[in-house]
């Protein structure tokens, strides 16, 4: 049995400079804009949301539910990421497999560290919780369930500071009672759809999804997976893509370095393709910057690709003007998809050249899994250490 563990910090922003600055503790604080300024709050500490603050809200209106004595800060998106890192780096010293979600979310597959705790996920996740606390003095609201798509809904129901464990054959009992608007995907606009269809909780929703195809139909079927195959407990998994990132060690505005890395993972995403014998028709690029705003462009090429020059050729027209020298940049990634076999695939030419190159990055493919990857590396790529 799968089990997993989504882990949110608690109002992340507001927390961070509350911890950096004690004085603010139990002072109303609104990260994202400045008293009599025309921003938006992009997060209230839990003293300014007990006034009725929430995310999002226009500082005029923030202001007008607060005293004044509440503070309203600008906000430092560096160190958030600084602190995010900490964070991610403690959550990675748990468990293999942790996937960042967001600056302030990560999810984790359990299963496998579980012996270490006596095969209780809770005390797993309330140690964690606790060192998080210790280092970052940032808390942390832990969400345990049979799949990642409960495990955030857990994540969110005890804020701040929650633990809560969906236990396995429990998911419809312990979800049913809740507001529909519980479930992520269900927001501001479809819960009052689903409202006028009489569908108000998510026992509502489960019982009558019956009726339901498409994607609520796939949303239900998401949040009642206790399965074992991980593809089935992952929404992602199911796209067919090949998809590679890197985050950077520090966040970088060096164009040598983000296209290495680049043509790195271009190489990584073509190899698995030649592995697979499959070839892509459609390249997309990935950048998030150090105020992790995300940017995604993607081309369908004329005819099926394979070989890294042409990946990443595309690569290179879509980064276009997304590298703008004083923009830092923390993640890159590549993805290729739109996939289709190899075999009787008409592959991009250039000249005869590939197939040339396909038989070439073939050898280099064979070299590399017998010596190592460091053994033969193309000029572009990266080192690595
Ligand atoms: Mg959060």
């Amino acid at each position: 049995m799968r089990q997993y563990l989504h882990l949110d910090l608690d109002s992340f922003y507001a927390s961070v400079e509350t911890a950096l600055r004690p004085e603010l503790r139990g002072v109303p604080v609104c990260v994202g804009g400045q008293r009599g300024g025309r921003g938006i709050v992009t997060c209230p500490n839990y003293a300014a949301r007990a006034y009725g603050v929430r995310t999002a809200m226009s500082v005029r209106a923030a202001e007008q539910l607060l005293p004044s004595t509440a503070v309203f800060l600008r906000g430092n998106f560096r160190l958030y990421g600084e602190y995010s890192r900490r964070v991610m780096a403690i959550l990675e010293s748990y468990a293999p497999e942790v996937r960042q979600k967001s600056i302030d979310e990560a999810l984790m597959e359990v299963s496998g560290c579980l012996h270490f705790w006596g095969n209780d996920p809770v005390r797993m996740a309330r140690a964690i919780k606790d060192r998080v606390r210790e280092e970052t003095e940032l808390t942390i609201s832990a969400g345990l369930a049979p799949n990642p798509l409960c495990a955030k809904i857990a994540a969110g129901l005890r804020k701040p500071d929650g633990l809560v464990l969906i236990r396995h054959g429990m998911i419809r009992d312990t979800l049913a009672p809740l507001p529909v608007d519980v479930v992520p995907g269900i927001g501001k606009k479809t819960a009052p759809r689903l409202r006028m269809q009489g569908i108000f909780t998510v026992g509502d929703l489960l019982t009558r999804a019956q009726e339901r195809d498409g994607w609520l139909g796939s949303l239900v079927q998401a949040l009642l997976d206790e399965s074992d195959d991980r593809a089935h407990g992952d929404h992602e998994a199911a796209e067919h893509s090949i998809s590679r990132d890197r985050t950077f060690g520090r966040d970088t505005a060096d164009r040598e370095e983000i296209e290495s890395t680049l043509f790195m993972l271009t190489e990584r995403c073509c190899k698995t393709l030649r592995a697979e014998r499959l070839a892509a028709s459609t390249v997309t690029v990935k950048v998030r910057y150090a105020d992790f705003t995300t940017v995604q462009k993607q081309e369908t090429l004329p005819s099926a690709v394979v070989n890294e020059e042409q990946v990443f050729a595309a690569v290179g027209l879509l980064l276009g003007d997304l590298l703008p020298p004083w923009r830092f940049v923390r993640l890159v990634g590549v993805k290729v998809s739109n996939l289709s076999p190899l075999e009787g695939q008409q592959l991009m030419l250039d000249d005869g050249e590939s197939e040339r190159l396909f038989q070439l990055h073939q050898e280099v493919d064979a070299l590399q899994k017998k010596f190592g990857e460091k053994s033969v590396r193309w000029g572009k790529s990266e080192p690595q250490v």
